[in-house]
């Protein structure tokens, strides 16, 4: 009898945490697993705010795929998936097709733009490393461009839409290269303006007020503008309209206004939500017992707060141990588990040394804040590759 084939479409985080728990939980004799991702590399989404900005390089995020999984487990295909047909049990990629008896989604997000004209064809967004490859490299051209071109303002004004998190982490990264670029290209840090600008009454809406208070005392401090309760209308080439009819005019815009799931999810004809499907208690695709679905592609209610959970990593890993384990429970008539997420925390950095958080009940700022966030990202390297991953990708020196 053939091995049951289990599909599964992204590599990031649930995409690939899944595959590492299926390859621990099934022999090899016991399936098929195959993983499909656009690239040969994982990388971590959740650092991509500081290749943009150039304070990492984008080498330290990414990791290749066959030193994360065992290639004799896991067929592993390079390509894009283009269209899933639900009902035919099939997945089209570019350059082939595959079949599957069960299937995880985890093809991620894309930005959301909320039908805001001219943003998706004038706004960077910080989504894989392709993109925030082409932000800092606009943004050093852009300063280099400044001194030779008559030293247009917008040339060195860069405008980050939206304050969630995103863009919190954004500026803050930026706030530690513009003064770099400045000493590189000749110009005065005075000259330079990053603006953040957010449509709700305060940065980081929803979040606690003390640790927001901090956030912005401290990015203000490094030369970030704050326009809160100012939202963009318009996006063009050379600059934003915002609601109040202001124009400002910036050669570098990048979108952190919020994401959607995956369009594919959508396009296949399931019932989405900002592109995202609410998924049964297991897991599961609703009317389709062997499709489950991962990370922001995935809603979850937090039925204390009655409303979804934020889309994060955190959510996306943990929801890849309940996936491997649910998968096999189908697989041998077992009992399929409900997934609870436990959430830890959430922790934000705002740039070199400095970040904010709550961890439980505790509040965290600056120095202990930040170790926390590369003790959080050290913990997920040693979940896929263990101790030698956190010392090749690891952020080792915590102060
Ligand atoms: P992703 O990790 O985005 O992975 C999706 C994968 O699918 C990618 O590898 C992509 O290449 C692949 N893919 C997409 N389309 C196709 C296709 N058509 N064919 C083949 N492959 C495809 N969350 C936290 O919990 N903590 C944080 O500190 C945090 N920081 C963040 C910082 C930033 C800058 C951003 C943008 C997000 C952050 N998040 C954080 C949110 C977190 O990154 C996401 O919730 C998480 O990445 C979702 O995981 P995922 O597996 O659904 O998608
Ligand atoms: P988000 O939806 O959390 O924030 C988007 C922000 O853009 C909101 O504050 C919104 O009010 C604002 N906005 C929307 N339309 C606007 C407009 N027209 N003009 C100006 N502002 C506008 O999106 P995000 O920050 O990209 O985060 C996406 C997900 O990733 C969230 O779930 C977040 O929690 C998670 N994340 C977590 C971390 C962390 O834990 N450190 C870091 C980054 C992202």
């Amino acid at each position: 009898m053939s091995k049951p084939k289990i599909l599964i479409l992204g590599g990031g985080y649930g995409g690939i945490m899944s595959a590492v728990r299926l390859q621990k939980e099934l022999g090899s004799d016991e399936a098929e697993i195959t993983l499909v991702n656009k690239h040969n590399y994982h990388y971590q989404t959740t650092w991509l705010h500081e290749n943009a900005a150039g304070t990492l390089h984008h080498d330290k995020t990414r990791i290749m795929i066959d030193n994360i999984i065992d290639m004799n487990k896991v067929n592993f295909v390079q390509d894009s998936v283009v269209e899933i047909k639900k009902d035919e049990k099939r997945v089209i990629l570019e350059n082939a097709e595959l079949t599957y008896d069960y299937l995880i989604i985890a093809l991620g997000s894309d930005p959301e733009t909320f039908g805001i004209q001219g943003l998706k064809e004038n706004a960077f967004s910080i989504r894989s490393i392709n993109s925030v490859r082409k932000i800092r490299e606009h943004i050093d051209y852009s300063f280099a461009r400044y001194n030779n071109e008559g030293q247009k303002d917008e040339l060195i004004t860069i405008i980050v839409g939206g304050a969630g998190f995103t863009g919190i982490e954004f500026v803050g990264e930026l706030a530690d290269r513009v003064p770099e670029l400045c000493r590189e290209y000749d110009i005065p840090r005075e000259k330079v303006r990053v603006v953040n600008i957010e449509a709700a009454p305060t940065v980081l809406p929803g979040f606690d007020e003390e640790l927001v208070e901090y956030a912005i005392n401290n990015l203000e401090r490094r030369g970030i503008e704050f326009l809160v309760n100012t939202p963009i209308k318009e996006c063009h080439p050379d600059g934003v309209v915002l609601a109040n009819g202001d124009e400002i005019k910036a050669s570098t815009i990048v979108w952190t206004g919020g994401v959607r799931g995956n369009h594919l999810v959508e396009e296949a004809g399931f019932e989405t939500m900002r592109g995202r499907v609410k998924v049964d208690k297991d897991l599961r695709m609703p009317g389709y017992d062997y499709i489950f679905v991962a990370g922001d592609c995935a809603l979850i209610i937090d039925e204390a707060a009655n409303r979804p959970y934020p889309p994060t990593a955190q959510i996306a890993i943990q929801q890849a141990y309940t996936i491997g384990r649910n998968i096999k429970a189908l697989m041998n008539g077992g009992k399929m588990e409900e997934f609870k997420p436990d959430i830890k925390g959430t922790v934000a950095s705002l740039g070199k040394g400095e970040a904010i958080g709550k961890v439980g009940n505790k509040k965290l700022f600056g120095a202990t804040a930040s170790a926390m966030k590369k003790v959080i990202d050290n913990r997920y390297l040693f979940l896929i590759g263990g101790v030698p991953m956190v010392i090749k990708k690891g952020k080792l020196k915590l102060f």
